[in-house]
């Protein structure tokens, strides 16, 4: 009888230690990284390593690749013109609601603002990730409107993962600040029309949705930031060592091809879980099992005009 038990234990515990092995892996072994992303910290390019003769003459990754020049060309005045205007409406929104949430506040409801506003920031985490994933894994940069504004620079991204950091400020936020203003539309009528009372008792649930469209709005910001490697302002890399904001070496997970995971950019808290969870997969299987449609189909064709 003890003969049997002690090889069962031994087996059971080499399973649940290579089990643990297994969940606690990095999503993307450093070789994968190097071997399958571009560099963005290293512009000589000195670590890269080796690859065919055809990644030498055409480049498969960066400004010279000719999707994503093709891509870049297609930025039109119309959707220079759409970015302007709701980037002026935005930021007088955020100023007019801040005001009204400082009038409002009171300092004994700080304990549950606090949570809100944390719930806030999650959220906001899980719609980047959900927006960032439908965006790069379904369309096509052909479909009517919605393709060359909107899926266009997803595609762009993932084959010049630098461009992002040349981007004006308009061109970075533009499209995340429209996103936030309806959001920031309710709360501003809600703070003008609505009694003290009234405004008081759902107080937590604003400051739950003023947290949520900030971070939507700073979404693509933060995402800027985690591409730059070069002049970043002290405080920004503060935040992003606290994991307050997208990290730079967090997000490189997710520009290893094919670009399968890792697609929340804000706070990037829920990567991990979602990743364990095979979360994006199983979306991705149920939608090629119900539409017939291949993910990253668009996106792999882009990556592919090399010349
Ligand atoms: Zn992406
Ligand atoms: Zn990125």
């Amino acid at each position: 009888m003890e003969d049997i038990k002690v090889p069962n234990l031994g087996q059971a515990a080499s399973a649940a230690c290579s089990m643990a092995t297994n969940f606690l892996a990095p999503v993307k072994t450093e070789r994968q990284i190097y071997e399958n992303s571009m560099l963005e910290d290293d512009p000589n390019a000195n670590s890269v390593i080796p690859t065919s003769q055809e990644d030498r003459t055409v480049p498969r990754w960066g400004p010279n690749h000719k999707g994503a020049q093709e891509l870049a060309n297609l930025y039109s005045t119309g959707k220079r013109t759409q970015e302007c205007i709701c980037v002026g409406i935005c930021i007088t929104l955020i100023a007019v609601n801040s005001i009204f949430v400082l009038i409002k506040l009171r300092l004994e409801n700080l304990s549950s603002i606090a949570i809100a506003a944390l719930c806030g920031i999650i959220t906001a985490d899980f719609g980047s990730g959900l927006v960032h994933w439908a965006a790069d894994t379904w369309g096509s940069v052909e479909l009517p409107i919605l393709g060359k504004n909107f899926l266009r620079p997803f595609r762009e991204h993932h084959i010049d993962p630098t461009s992002i950091t040349r981007h004006d400020f308009i061109e970075t936020n533009g499209d995340n600040f429209m996103v936030a203003i309806p959001v920031l539309s309710k709360l501003t009528w809600d703070f003008l029309t609505l009694s003290e009372m009234e405004m008081q008792q759902r107080f937590v649930w604003t400051c739950y949705w003023f947290l949520l469209a900030i971070f939507v709005a700073m979404t693509n910001q933060i995402h800027k930031w985690s591409h730059t490697y070069f002049g970043l302002p002290g405080w920004v890399i503060w935040l992003q060592e606290l994991r307050i904001i997208l990290p730079r070496k967090h997000h490189r997970v997710h520009h290893v091809a094919p670009h399968e995971t890792y697609f929340c950019i804000t706070t990037g808290w829920l990567n991990w879980p979602l990743e364990k969870l095979q979360f994006w997969y199983i979306l991705e299987v149920i939608i090629e099992w119900s539409t017939g449609c291949k993910p990253r189909a668009d996106d792999l064709k882009w990556a592919q005009k090399r010349s």
